[in-house]
C-alpha cells in the first residue's frame, strides 16, 4: 500500500493477553509489514478497543484486527463484535488454540470472520503472511484514503451544528461534514464517547474531539490565532471585513506593528458573497471567499497578526493609548485605532423566525447550507442585492427559490444587472408585496406564513429552508459613552462631529477631526459601520487605506 511520506499510518493491530504471545505477533508482523503499515499492539480486548477509538478519531485507517480467542475479560469474538462497530472495513482474524476451533468455525458467521489462525502460525512464511497478503490485497481493493482534515459531526437542523460548519467554511479550515444520521457519523461519536444528543462534534486532524465547542476553542484547536502576541501596537483595528484587512494590508505594509481582530471570520459580509462583480479589477466577478483568502494572505504577508473569534467589548482612552478591551476583559493597547466593524444583518420580526435560526432559518449563510438544499424548495426574503444574489447561487442547486419581496418590484432596490438575471432564472419566482408573518415548526423550519400586503390575505406554504436578508444595523452599542454614533448607531466622524463648524465636545486639539477620525483623537472608522458610507466593498477598502494615511498623520503630529 503506498504510504504519505512520513511513518505509515495504515494499522495492523493486535490483541492477546498474554503479553510473550502478543509480543511474537507483532514481531512477525513488524518484519514482514512494519515499512508499509504500523503495528499496534495491546493485552486486553478493552485496551484494543480503547486504541481503536483514538485511531478512529485520529482518522488513521485499520487493514487488519487479529485478537486472541481466549482472553479473560474479553473474549476474541466479543472484542470483534465491538471492534467491527468501529472499523467495519477491518478485516478480522481469530488466533485460536487447536481446542478451539469449534467456537471459531462459529464466530465465521456471528462476526463475519475472515480467518481463524492456530497457535502457534511458525514458520510465519507459510502459516500467518500468505493469510495475511490475502486480507491485506482484499482491503486495498477498497477507498481507505485517510481523511486528514477536521471532520465534524452534526446534524442539519441543529442550529450550532450549523453555526460551526460556518465558522470553519469562512475561516477557510478544510472539514468533512458527517450526518449524525450515518454510520460513519455514528461510528466517530462512538468513537469520541458522544450518543449524539451534544451536536456536533469536531474531530481536529490530531483526533482530538470537542463536543460542541464555542467558536474560540474551536479556533485555537484547527489552528487560527486567537491570542495577541504583544500587549502594545501602533495600529489596533477591529473588524475583520474588507475595510479592516485593507487597513490591515496598507498598515503592515508601511511599517506599522498592526493587529486585526476579528469577532467571528475574516471577510466579513463580503466573506458570504457568492459574488462580486463590481469590484475594480475583477471583470468576470470575484467570489467573496476568494477575496478574503487573498487579502488576508497578503496582510499577514505583510507582518500584520491577524486575531480570530475574539470579540471587542470595549473602547477605553488611556492617555495617550487606546485600550481595547475584549468580551474576557482581557485587552490590548495601540497608539491609533481603526473601527471596521460593518453591519450586522438585521433579524426577521416574525414569530417562530428566532427559535428557528439555524434549524431552517439562516442569516447570510446560503453558501455553505447550499448543498443541503439540493432539490429542495428554498425561500428568500429580501429584495437587495444580496437577496438577489443568494437567489441566484441557490438556484444552481435548488428545485425552486422563491424570493418575497415587501415592495411592488425589484427594481427599487436590486442592481438592474441582478434583476435580469433573476428574471431569466426559470427557477426563481419573485412575490411582490409580500411578508413573512410566521415561521413554524417544532425543531425545525416546516411551514411559512405569507401574508400579501395588498390584499391582507395570508397563505401557509410548506418551507424547510428560508434565508433572510433584509438590510442590516451596526452592532456599536459598546462605544456608547466613548465614541459619537448617529440614531442608528453609525459612527460618526470628520465634517459629520462638527456640523455646523462646532467642534464635538470634549475635543482637545487645536485642528478639527480628521476626515475618517472620531470624536476620540486617533480612533478612526473605515466601511459601512460609518455614517453615510457608501456600503460598498471598494469603499470599505479605500476608507481601510485610507484610515491609515490618517493614523501615520496622527502619529507624526502627537
Ligand atoms: C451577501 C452580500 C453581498 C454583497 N455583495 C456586494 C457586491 O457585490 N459589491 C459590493 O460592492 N458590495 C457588496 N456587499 C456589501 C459589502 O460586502 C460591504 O459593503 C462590505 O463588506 C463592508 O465592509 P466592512 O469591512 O466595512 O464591514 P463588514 O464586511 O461588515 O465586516 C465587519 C467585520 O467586523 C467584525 N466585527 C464586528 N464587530 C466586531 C467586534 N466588536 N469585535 C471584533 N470584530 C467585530 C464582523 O464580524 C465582520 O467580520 C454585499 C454584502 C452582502 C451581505
Amino acid at each position: 500500500m503506498a504510504q504519505a511520506a512520513g511513518p505509515p499510518r495504515t494499522v495492523l493491530i493486535t490483541v492477546d493477553d498474554d503479553p510473550a504471545v502478543s509480543r511474537a505477533v507483532a514481531r512477525d508482523l513488524r518484519r514482514r509489514y512494519g515499512e508499509s503499515y504500523r503495528v499496534v499492539r495491546a493485552e486486553s480486548g478493552e485496551s484494543a478497543l480503547e486504541a481503536l477509538r483514538e485511531l478512529k478519531l485520529r482518522g488513521d485507517p485499520v487493514a487488519v484486527i487479529i485478537a486472541d480467542y481466549r482472553m479473560p475479560a474479553m473474549s476474541g469474538i466479543e472484542f470483534l463484535e465491538q471492534a467491527i462497530d468501529i472499523y467495519p472495513d477491518a478485516r478480522r482474524v481469530l488466533l485460536t488454540a487447536y481446542a478451539d476451533t469449534g467456537a471459531a468455525i462459529d464466530a465465521i458467521n456471528v462476526i463475519d470472520l475472515d480467518h481463524y489462525l492456530l497457535k502457534p502460525w511458525e514458520p510465519p512464511e507459510e502459516k500467518l503472511y500468505p493469510v495475511l497478503d490475502d486480507l491485506l490485497e482484499v482491503w486495498r481493493a477498497a477507498d481507505h484514503r485517510r481523511v486528514a482534515v477536521t471532520k465534524v459531526v452534526g446534524h442539519r437542523w441543529s442550529a450550532r451544528s450549523s453555526a460551526v460548519r460556518e465558522f470553519l467554511a469562512r475561516n477557510e479550515v478544510p472539514y468533512r461534514w458527517y450526518s449524525s444520521d450515518d454510520p460513519e457519523g455514528r461510528r466517530l461519536l462512538a468513537a469520541a464517547g458522544e450518543d449524539g444528543r451534544r451536536l456536533p462534534l469536531v474531530v481536529t486532524p490530531d483526533g482530538t474531539a470537542l463536543v460542541a465547542p464555542a467558536d474560540r476553542d474551536l479556533a485555537a484547536r484547527v489552528g487560527l490565532a486567537t491570542t495577541p502576541a504583544a500587549d502594545f501596537y501602533d495600529l489596533v483595528i477591529i473588524g475583520g471585513g474588507p475595510a479592516g484587512l485593507g487597513a490591515a494590508v496598507y498598515g503592515a505594509s508601511e511599517g506599522l506593528r498592526t493587529v486585526l481582530v476579528e469577532r467571528s471570520a475574516t471577510g466579513g459580509q463580503a466573506g458570504q458573497s457568492s459574488r462580486i462583480e463590481n469590484y475594480l479589477g475583477f471583470p468576470d466577478g470575484v467570489s467573496g471567499a476568494q477575496l478574503t483568502d487573498r487579502a488576508r494572505r497578503q496582510a499577514a504577508k505583510f507582518g500584520a497578526e491577524i486575531l480570530t473569534a475574539r470579540e471587542v467589548t470595549g473602547l477605553e482612552v488611556g492617555g495617550a493609548a487606546r485600550v481595547v478591551r475584549f468580551a474576557d476583559g482581557s485587552a490590548i493597547a495601540g497608539h491609533t485605532v481603526i473601527l471596521a466593524t460593518g453591519v450586522s444583518y438585521r433579524q426577521l420580526d416574525a414569530p417562530g423566525a428566532a427559535e428557528l435560526t439555524g434549524c431552517g432559518v439562516f442569516y447570510g449563510s446560503a453558501l455553505t447550507e447550499a448543498a443541503a438544499c439540493q432539490g429542495q424548495d428554498v425561500y428568500i426574503v429580501g429584495g437587495a442585492n444580496s437577496a438577489g444574489q443568494a437567489a441566484l447561487y441557490l438556484a444552481r442547486s435548488a428545485k425552486s427559490v422563491t424570493l418575497v419581496v415587501r415592495g411592488p418590484t425589484l427594481a427599487a432596490t436590486m442592481s438592474h444587472y441582478l434583476v435580469q438575471q433573476v428574471e431569466e432564472a426559470p427557477e426563481i419566482s419573485v412575490r411582490a408585496n409580500t411578508v413573512v408573518e410566521a415561521a413554524h415548526g417544532e425543531h425545525q423550519l416546516e411551514r411559512l406564513t405569507l401574508r400579501d400586503t395588498e390584499s391582507g390575505g395570508s397563505e401557509l406554504v410548506d418551507a424547510q429552508w428560508m434565508f433572510v436578508f433584509i438590510g442590516a444595523a451596526p452592532r456599536t452599542d459598546w462605544l456608547e459613552g466613548t465614541v459619537l454614533r448617529d440614531s442608528r448607531g453609525f459612527i460618526l466622524t470628520g465634517p459629520d462631529l462638527a456640523p455646523e463648524g462646532r467642534l464635538p465636545a470634549g475635543w482637545e486639539l487645536d485642528r478639527p477631526p480628521y476626515h475618517l477620525e472620531t470624536n476620540v483623537p486617533g480612533v478612526f472608522v473605515a466601511g459601512d459601520a460609518r455614517a453615510e458610507s457608501a456600503k460598498r466593498v471598494a469603499s470599505a477598502v479605500g476608507e481601510g487605506a485610507m484610515a491609515v494615511m490618517l493614523a501615520h498623520r496622527y502619529l507624526e503630529q502627537s
